[in-house]
């Protein structure tokens, strides 16, 4: 492992940030510099570099037939993205782009980078996901569907592999987590698994039961990467500084613990918000801030997953 990837740290992060900001700034990039926050990078190894767009984590890998990106940010970060993707490869263009899942801080780039020939890579669910108006009942949003040239022109049912440039990419599908089409993207070379929504380490997931996540799926997907990363393993989470195995093994833990404290409540007959006022996160990550809407949303996942009579 090098010096430079051992310091990846949030600390360092933010330094880089600080220079990309300037940099941006200088070139008086897109109309939206005034809303969109700086795209900062850190490199993980050689032409692998880790950016962090709008809170939500990209990877950049080089290669001599163009630039592949696993996820792609925020749409109103996509010119911060972008501008940052190309000054860490000049004359470069991104070739492939994979869509861990179908959300729209992971998917802010497909219609630029769609329109411009790349190809798109995700799971079947994530396309369908796209191609159809989504209005979640916990929210007042609803997410039209990605224009015909942003949507993954290429998808997969279980996994599958691809080089970008020297780098080999594994990724795979982790059946019915926060979303149902969730994947992650495995480098074994360079020992970097980059998680997709399965994994945050700054706050409380979302637990997309409207497109097929459940917290029960959460926990088995974790369980998954766990079996693909070892103790060196660099695990690069949606949002949030970069984990180890042993950081993830006990988040792991955690949505197991959680799982059964809400299924318990539910087999009880309890309604969510008998679920918020227990508590069940109050020794759990205070540094994740208010945990009520995660609790709501994986305990009303529970609904159509487990049957009281089952
Ligand atoms: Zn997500």
């Amino acid at each position: 492992m090098t010096k430079i990837s051992m310091s990846l740290t949030r600390r360092n992060m933010m330094v880089r940030t600080a220079g990309a900001s300037a940099g941006l700034m200088l070139a008086g990039i897109g109309p939206r510099r005034a809303v969109a926050q700086a795209v900062g990078s850190v490199s993980m190894a050689g032409d692998i570099h880790l950016l962090q767009s709008g809170g939500v984590n990209v990877l950049a890998i080089g290669g001599a037939d163009g630039i592949t990106l696993l996820d792609g940010g925020p749409t109103e970060q996509a010119d911060a993205l972008l501008a940052e993707v190309a000054r860490l490869f000049p004359g470069h263009q991104v070739r492939t782009l994979f869509n861990t899942h179908w959300h729209p801080e992971q998917t802010g780039c497909n219609e630029r980078l769609g329109a411009q020939g790349a190809r798109i890579i995700a799971h079947e669910n994530t396309r369908l996901w796209l191609t159809t108006d989504i209005e979640r009942p916990w929210e007042q949003q609803r997410f039209a569907p990605m224009a015909k040239a942003g949507q993954p022109n290429q998808t997969f049912y279980d996994a599958g592999e691809f080089s970008a440039g020297a780098t080999a990419v594994q990724y795979g599908y982790l059946l019915q987590a926060h979303t149902d089409g969730d994947a992650y993207a495995f480098l074994p070379e360079e020992n970097i698994l980059f998680t997709g929504g399965a994994v945050t380490s700054d706050r409380w997931p979302l637990v997309d039961w409207w497109t097929g996540g459940w917290i029960g799926g959460l926990a088995a997907g974790q369980k998954q990467l766990l079996e693909i990363a070892n103790e060196q393993t660099r695990i690069v989470p949606s949002s949030g500084p970069v984990i180890t195995r042993a950081e993830l093994a006990a988040q792991q833990e955690m949505y197991a613990a959680l799982f059964g404290q809400l299924r318990q409540m539910m087999f009880k007959g309890r309604a969510p918000a008998d679920a918020v006022a227990a508590a069940p996160t109050r020794d759990m990550k205070p540094e994740w801030g208010d945990a009520t809407a995660f609790v709501s949303r994986a305990f009303e996942s529970l609904w159509g997953q487990l049957s009281p009579d089952a």
